[in-house]
């Protein structure tokens, strides 16, 4: 499942390659989630220019210069390609776009195996609503104590709420696992029973390892899902803490891998003692 370091990557890719372009040619599977529906959709985006590419956490915002923003959501198994040559054999694509400048020509590929993720173009007014259903992303220059103030009233485990992108955005489960190790905190433990010095560890490792997988140009697992916009693998995963790890790197003890609230954990019970 792409996290914010690949989603982000993925951005990056997009910004580099397609900014100043114009959208010559769109194809989109009829059965495919779009907003909105396909003629409209396709009238809309037809000889726009690209003005920017953005990330609105897990979503990848494409700028035109008409005003509207065409999103696309990766969701669990969404993957864009982009390339300079035209390739009818793209597995699984759902969506295409052709895109020209005077002297160059892209073709963007979005496919999704699993139909989870979706396009959408946004008014202003849309792209503002959600940017405002996610909480703060940690690698940002955010007021964390508006963090706090949620998160120290909440009775549920640190783990679920560090999941929940609504208080804070940007950790998916491999990162929250390593967020979690690094500040020494038992993902367990009850988020109003955090102290303030907890939280801020939990702050300032989760930007390590948000920053980290950005560097590290996102993780490609074993399943190979996650590539970035040019088809290439991530290293992150080389970098884990603790995730998928059956030996603790600080202390050596066994590492406990455990489902917590549904989503496999990996934790230290030496290094991360539940208070
Ligand atoms: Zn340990």
């Amino acid at each position: 499942v792409p996290e914010l370091p690949e989603v982000h990557t993925v951005m990056g890719d997009l910004k580099k390659t397609i900014v100043g372009a114009q959208i010559t040619g769109v194809w989109i599977q009829k059965e495919y989630k779009k907003i909105p529906d396909h003629t409209e959709l396709i009238k809309k985006l037809i000889k726009t220019t690209v003005i920017n590419v953005e990330r609105v956490a897990k979503n990848i915002v494409i700028c035109l210069d008409n005003n509207s923003f065409l999103l696309i959501h990766l969701a669990m198994t969404g993957r864009i390609f982009i390339s300079n040559n035209e390739d009818k054999n793209v597995k699984w694509q759902k969506f295409v776009l052709k895109l020209e400048t005077a002297t160059d020509k892209h073709y963007m590929y979005f496919s999704d195996v699993r139909m989870f993720g979706k396009v959408a173009l946004l008014d202003g007014t849309s792209l503002n609503l959600l940017k405002n259903k996610y909480g703060p992303e940690p690698i940002a220059e955010v007021d964390i104590n508006i963090v706090w103030e949620k998160i120290s009233k909440k009775k549920t485990n640190i783990k679920t709420v560090l999941l929940d992108q609504t208080i804070i955005a940007g950790l998916g489960n491999i990162y929250a696992t390593d967020t979690l190790f690094l500040a020494k905190i038992h993902p367990e433990t009850l988020a109003h029973k955090l102290s303030r010095d907890d939280f801020d560890n939990i702050i300032k490792a989760a930007k390590l390892v948000l920053n980290e997988g950005i560097k590290h140009r996102g993780s490609t697992l074993k399943d190979r899902m996650y590539v970035d916009g040019f088809g290439n693998a991530g290293s992150h995963q080389d970098f884990f803490q603790i995730y998928d790890k059956k030996i603790c790197p600080v202390c050596n003890n066994p590492v406990v891998y455990k489902k917590i609230n549904g989503r496999g954990s990996f934790f230290c019970p030496n290094c991360q003692k539940l208070k």
